[in-house]
């Protein structure tokens, strides 16, 4: 089924007795060409690209909970492409020109607003740093502008520009950066890999690989075992568990990261602002909830939750920047398993095991990734190559010394 406003009118008109369930409930089937574990943005949008654009079809999703139970329905939905790196920057410049033509390609509603993100400058060391990062940013295409203390104070007067420790002296905005519904990109994806054919496993846990004489040949599951051609892995917080199944042991740690949204207000936040001095980040969403969160939890954990320490911290790095929140309530905290590489950037390659590929290493960047990832682990698996925007995402690189440290923080996970 196609959605269009005519289909919503004629659903109206008649009941809506017409409308389908936007994926099927497959049972397994017992062998694939290729089988992706984890059923979250990124194995999704690797199965809709597989489908849509390397005309793989005899494609599996395996996936041990529902659609959108992990970190691809729990993050705080910024898209953007502001890096600096040249082992990054295009790649997140290609996501973000996915995003912009996203709901057109795979005929889904995933409310991409492109309401601008805007990081607050709080010193002068800091207005270079940012100076460098959008000069890197128009040098790969994408847009920037560095905005002077007044004209933040325009869009955002109600933000504390005097604060003692944090004045805010300007911000680098970046316009065509925004948020997009996190859920619905879950859905669009599941729904347009479903009708090119592609099975979704729901409820079916990988417990380990077979692999002979160095090639992997399945999946063992929770529903017996799936052979397959190739088998790509992309299970976000959970990697170093799966990959261990695999006699492997990965450049990543696991750390929760938490977000809170308020109670609805009518509109305040016009975009989304990063507070990068004191680790606070927030935006409106379109039922009029703020948004927000800090950092990791700092510990190594792999539960869905988080503790009181770091709500006390987002809480206090939210006050010093927007003193009118400690007037409003909150009302849900969650969290979510990141997978924290040693570099802070992620991994898109093949493994040293013959038809077993690997996609992670997303820390909490990973959502505005997500169809970015999709497409290049499609083209990896596909063509057994690697895309020409994610050539530094290589496994190798931690051996090789060739990091991608965005924030220059070294081998310390908790602080990328
Ligand atoms: C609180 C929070 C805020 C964030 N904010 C942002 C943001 O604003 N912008 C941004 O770009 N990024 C953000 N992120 C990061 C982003 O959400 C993740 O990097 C990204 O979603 C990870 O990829 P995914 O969607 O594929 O992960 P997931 O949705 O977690 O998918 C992995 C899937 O694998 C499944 N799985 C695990 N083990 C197995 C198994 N054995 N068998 C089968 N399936 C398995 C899991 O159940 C899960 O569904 C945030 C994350 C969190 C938690």
């Amino acid at each position: 089924m196609r959605y269009s406003g005519f289909r919503v009118l004629k659903e109206a008109l008649t009941g809506h007795k017409g409308w389908r369930p936007v994926w099927r409930d497959p049972d397994p089937q017992p062998h694939y060409d290729i089988v992706i574990v984890g059923g979250g943005g990124h194995g999704l949008a690797t199965a809709y690209y597989l489908a849509r654009q390397f005309h793989q079809h005899k494609v599996a999703v395996i996936e041990k909970g529902w659609i959108g139970g992990g970190n691809v329905g729990r993050n705080t939905t910024i898209i953007r492409s502001n890096y600096l790196l040249d082992g990054n920057e295009p790649f997140y410049e290609f996501s973000l020109k996915l995003w912009e033509g996203l709901e057109q390609d795979f005929n889904y509603n995933a409310m991409v607003s492109q309401r601008g993100i805007l990081n607050l400058i709080h010193s002068d060391a800091q207005r270079d740093a940012f100076t460098r990062r959008g000069n890197a940013m128009i040098l790969n295409g994408a847009d920037a502008e560095l905005l002077s203390a007044q004209q933040v104070r325009r869009t955002y007067p109600f933000l504390n520009f005097n604060d003692a420790r944090f004045p805010i002296k300007g911000g680098l905005a970046q316009r065509r950066g925004g948020t997009v519904r996190h859920d619905a990109v879950a859905w669009g994806y599941a729904r347009g890999a479903d009708r090119r054919g592609v099975d979704i496993l729901q409820n079916c846990e990988v417990t380990g690989f077979r692999i002979e004489n160095g090639k992997c040949l399945g999946v063992e599951t929770s529903r017996g075992f799936i052979a397959a051609g190739k088998v790509g892995v992309a299970v976000a917080g959970n990697s170093s568990r799966i990959m261990a199944k695999a006699g492997m042991r990965l450049p990543i740690e696991s750390h929760v990261l938490q977000a809170f949204v308020s109670e609805g207000l009518k509109p305040v936040l016009p975009g989304v602002i990063t507070f990068g001095a004191g680790h606070f980040y927030c935006s409106q969403s379109d039922k009029g909830g703020l948004v927000f969160g800090g950092d990791i939890d700092g510990y190594n954990s792999y539960a869905q939750r988080g503790n009181l320490p770091v709500i006390e911290d987002v809480a206090e790095g939210g006050m010093a920047l927007f003193p009118g929140l400690g007037r409003v309530r909150l009302l849900r905290a969650w969290g979510g398993i990141m997978d924290m590489s040693m570099d802070g950037s992620p991994i898109i390659d093949h493994t040293p095991i013959d038809g077993l590929y690997f996609n992670g290493g997303w820390c909490y960047g990973g959502f505005k990734a997500t169809p970015a990832s999709g497409w290049c682990f499609a083209h990896l698996l596909a063509t057994d190559t690697l895309h020409p925007t994610a050539t530094a995402y290589r496994l190798d690189r931690f051996q090789r010394g060739r990091m991608i440290d965005e924030k220059g923080m070294g081998a310390q996970p908790n602080l990328h």
